[in-house]
């Protein structure tokens, strides 16, 4: 469709990777204008992890819409908001003991982090921020001067303040714990770092190339924090809402954000929609202080309700997230026996599962021959290196090992092109099951 050079914008990027014009999409299928079916291992960058047009909550919003319930209600009560929140409450803080109250902010997830740190640097009256290396909180200024990326940085026009960036864990090496010298810097009064309001941390960096923070690293994260009388913000934008295989990705770890970020998926199908948690003893913002036209889409609060409903009322979703995300971590480990250690290794969590190609251009060409077999796959990381599996946590156990198979052989055909791989060595789709 010329359309689309015509007049969209040249700042497009997603419809790069996958030129088609797309029409309809169903679980963890696309399809495009002709009728080709994609599988999607790209989820709306993790917006979609109950899949595309997931019938369950397809149906509550479509008897919601038919009754005439409420579409926009600014930050108004409506009986939809009243029964996420009581949801919410009852079924993912209360059990897991956690007490927070519920900032409903625009519905981006740079809007959810500029909240975040605006609020906490008004508490702490201090503008300063620690983030980290390879993280990424957004577009926005307040948000993008916490990201890393040099391509998004570059796009700010203005300089970018308020943070100081520090090593992520793994930065500097395995063996090194990144957070010694943030308690040390911390510590010195002349070290350069003027003392900060709060840290704002992913605890797998999704954009950054999809690496995992150990728990350990975390705990000592919020210890530093404790410490030096930081407030601790955990970005679960995209790691959140089960990606990790528990509803936020820091569970049973020992960790008590004082805020958290929520959005992408927390609809549950991709309707935009974002939340700042926040401790009681925090919530100190003045009526209006943070404001937003978009803070009432009540059309995602009805689906996100009836997500939590669905399958956050047991352990049986996180469960099957949890398997799903061993198959995928066993799969990549086998692409990395069988394609050499020194060109592939892995990393994540659950099912936010990469393959670090280390190469950019190597994980390109895969993906983009990948798309060509009829599966939709990202990079993410400073160069596009890490391969990103990200599909609907729902996805069937057969449809997930046909994803993998699909990107194996486009991997073994660019291994074998490049000469990184021995053709006659074919010991290729032998029977992997899904142990669920
Ligand atoms: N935080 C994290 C961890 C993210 O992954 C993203 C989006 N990739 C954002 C914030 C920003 O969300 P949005 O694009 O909706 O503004």
């Amino acid at each position: 469709m010329k359309i689309f050079e015509e007049i969209e914008s040249e700042v497009q990027s997603y419809a790069r990777s996958f030129p088609r014009v797309f029409n309809k999409a169903q679980g963890e299928y696309l399809y495009d204008l002709e009728g080709n079916q994609y599988l999607d291992f790209l989820a709306g960058a993790g917006t979609l992890n109950y899949g595309h047009n997931n019938p369950v909550l397809k149906k509550s919003l479509l008897d919601y819409i038919e009754l005439d319930g409420i579409t926009h209600g600014l930050d108004l009560h409506t009986k939809a908001k009243g029964e996420f929140l009581t949801t919410f409450n009852e079924k993912i803080l209360k059990p897991r003991k956690m007490d927070y109250m519920v900032q409903f902010t625009g519905p981006t997830g740079a809007n959810a982090v500029e909240a975040a740190m605006k609020l906490a640097r008004t508490i702490k009256k201090r503008p300063n921020i620690i983030n980290f290396t390879n993280g990424y909180h957004g577009v926005t200024l307040g948000a993008l001067a916490a990201t890393g990326n040099v391509h998004h940085r570059a796009a700010a026009g203005t300089p970018l303040t308020g943070i100081s960036t520090l090593p992520y864990d793994g930065y500097l090496g395995d063996d090194i714990d990144t957070t010694s010298y943030l308690d040390k810097v911390l510590t010195d009064s002349s070290s350069g770092i003027d003392h900060p309001a709060a840290i704002i941390v992913e605890t797998v960096q999704g954009e950054g190339g999809i690496t995992a923070a150990s728990i350990c690293w975390l705990q000592n994260i919020q210890k530093v924090c404790r410490k030096h009388d930081l407030l601790l913000i955990i970005d679960d934008i995209q790691a959140g809402c089960g990606r990790t295989g528990s509803f936020f990705s820091f569970e049973k770890m020992g960790i008590e954000p004082d805020m958290i970020t929520l959005s992408k998926s927390l609809s549950g199908y991709g309707l935009p929609f974002a939340v700042v948690l926040i401790k009681p003893e925090h919530d100190i913002w003045k009526p209006g202080e943070h404001n937003g036209t978009f803070r009432g889409n009540n059309l995602a609060f009805v689906t996100a309700k009836k997500t939590i409903d669905h399958y956050w009322s047991d352990d049986l979703f996180a469960n099957e997230v949890r398997k799903k995300g061993e198959y995928i971590y066993n799969r990549i480990q086998k692409i990395i026996t069988r394609y050499g250690e020194g060109n592939f290794s892995s990393r994540g969590r659950g099912m936010f599962q990469g393959l670090n190609c280390v190469d950019g251009n190597l994980a390109n060409k895969i993906t983009k021959l990948a798309f060509k077999k009829g599966l939709m796959i990202e990079t993410s990381g400073a160069d596009d290196h890490v391969i990103k599996f990200l599909c609907p946590l729902t996805i069937s156990d057969q449809n997930l090992k046909n994803g993998i198979d699909i990107l194996e052989d486009a991997i073994k055909t660019i291994c074998i092109e490049k000469n990184i791989f021995d053709e006659e060595i074919d010991y290729f789709h032998e029977d992997y099951e899904v142990k669920s």
